[in-house]
């Protein structure tokens, strides 16, 4: 009895274990009748980059694939502070029977960069901007990349209808590089007006990664940004009675000199913190000790409680500078800090190690590594942090060329990554691999 319970078992093991092969060898041939119309809209896509907030074809483009697909689309959503801004923000609904809701986002913005990779689909694109000066454009962050593949994935989730049931939400979102499109979807109800999200996923493309491979982390993955400013507020007077001004210059000198010691002296070896003065503006003439002295202040957190110790410190010792040289309290310096702050991006771990467990079956182990969290900011963090305050994740896709990725590790180099005029990922096999990876994440998440 016992023995044929266990071969009924391990019969059934073999079984249930080939389903996934067959249906991942289906994924396979799938995304492989997609790739050449992938890689040409990726082209057409990277050849006609727009700026954050201007992303009108692009947008188009996406929501006209999504409409063909079934998708119930929403297009020109969102909110911006202002007004006479039009938000290109795109929500395409798949309902498919009960269960969870699962939103997939990609950005679609570009940078204004002038592209310099030699590429024969390198953008040639200036733009005026506001103030006359022409500037070039170039998807260098490779927000190409994820439209393709969230084309891509929108294809095989459309197509794999009988493989998964609950709610499927894809949204384009505008502005990423200026962390106000995130803000402006949510702002005009993006949790509200549509199915409240169960998970959210999104990805970003990199060189840290061979094209062809994945990196996940658990926690903070981005770094949270915040950008202040300091008025240090003493009383001018002339250079040579310096005895009757209180001298901001030297004071706002103390305070950048002070300001270091918050990363060498307060915070937690074992957490990276950044604190720059980016800016210091003070005075018109030599022989004049000005009323003020300006400072602008980047800085860099992983978690909320670190922010707000960090934004504490600056105050405190500004604060206290300014009163140890005499300053009265009426002229305490004036500490604003910016209102369009992005959070630090926090993968939630348990739906991380599910998305990596469902990566690790559709690409190979070998495919499927743990990455690095950067300094770098993102606003994929709001989604975490608006009501329902779903769990995200979003994953690292690797973009660059494998043999220029091993040449470039065996010297010692790194290629050229997001920002830079020189980022040139491979739409093959990054697209492939983003589609199945993100296609097998979804699939995963909406199992019957
Ligand atoms: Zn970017
Ligand atoms: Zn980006």
């Amino acid at each position: 009895m016992h023995s044929k319970v266990r071969v009924l078992t391990c019969g059934l093991a073999v079984l249930f274990g080939a389903l996934p092969l067959l249906a991942q060898s289906d994924l396979d041939q799938r995304v492989g009748k997609e790739m050449d119309s992938l890689v040409a809209t990726y082209k057409h896509l990277h050849e006609n980059p727009e700026l954050s907030t201007q992303e009108k074809e692009s947008s188009a483009i996406v929501a006209a694939e999504l409409r063909k697909l079934g998708y119930d689309v929403t297009d020109h959503f969102g909110q911006y502070d202002s007004p006479s801004l039009i938000s290109y923000g795109i929500v395409g609904v798949l309902r498919n029977g009960p269960g969870p809701t699962v939103y997939v986002r990609t950005d679609m913005d570009a940078l204004p960069i002038v592209e310099n990779t030699g590429l024969p689909y390198a953008s040639h694109v200036k733009v005026k901007r506001a103030d006359g000066a022409e500037v070039g454009v170039m998807h260098a962050c490779g927000h190409d990349i994820h439209m393709s593949v969230f084309i891509g994935t929108a294809r095989m989730l459309a197509q794999l209808k009988n493989q998964w049931s609950g709610t499927l939400i894809l949204i384009g979102q505008p502005a990423e590089e200026m962390v106000s499109g995130a803000r402006a979807m949510l702002r005009a109800g993006l949790f509200t007006k549509f199915p409240k999200p169960d998970y959210v996923l999104a990805l970003h493309d990199g060189s840290n990664f061979p094209a062809g491979q994945v990196g996940w982390h658990e926690g903070t993955v981005l770094a949270g940004g915040d950008s202040v400013d300091i008025t240090v507020r003493g009383y001018g007077g002339h250079g040579a009675a310096p005895q009757a001004a209180k001298d901001p210059i030297v004071i706002a000198s103390e305070i950048v000199v002070a300001l270091q010691t918050i990363v060498s002296r307060e915070m937690d070896p074992q957490l990276p913190t950044v604190v720059t003065v980016g800016s210091f503006h003070a005075g018109t003439k030599h022989n004049i000790i000005p009323d003020e002295a300006h400072l602008q202040l980047t800085v860099r957190t992983m978690n909320p409680a670190q922010r707000e110790k960090v934004l504490a410190a600056i105050t405190r010792i500004a604060n206290g500078i300014a009163a140890a040289a005499g300053v009265p309290a009426e002229r305490a310096p004036v500490i604003e800090i910016a209102t369009d702050y992005v959070p630090a991006t926090i993968n939630n771990p348990e739906l991380t190690r599910r998305v990596a467990g469902a990566l690790e079956r559709a690409l190979g182990k070998d495919n499927v590594l743990p990455s690095e969290p950067a300094m770098a900011s993102e606003d994929f963090s709001l989604y975490a942090l608006q009501d329902p305050k779903p769990p995200i994740c979003m994953l690292s896709l690797g973009a660059a060329d494998p043999a220029k990725f091993h040449a470039a590790k065996e010297k010692g180099m790194r290629l050229p990554g997001p920002h830079s005029s020189e980022f040139a990922p491979v739409p093959e096999p990054t697209i492939r691999t983003g589609v199945k990876a993100m296609t097998s994440a979804v699939l995963d998440l909406l199992k019957k």
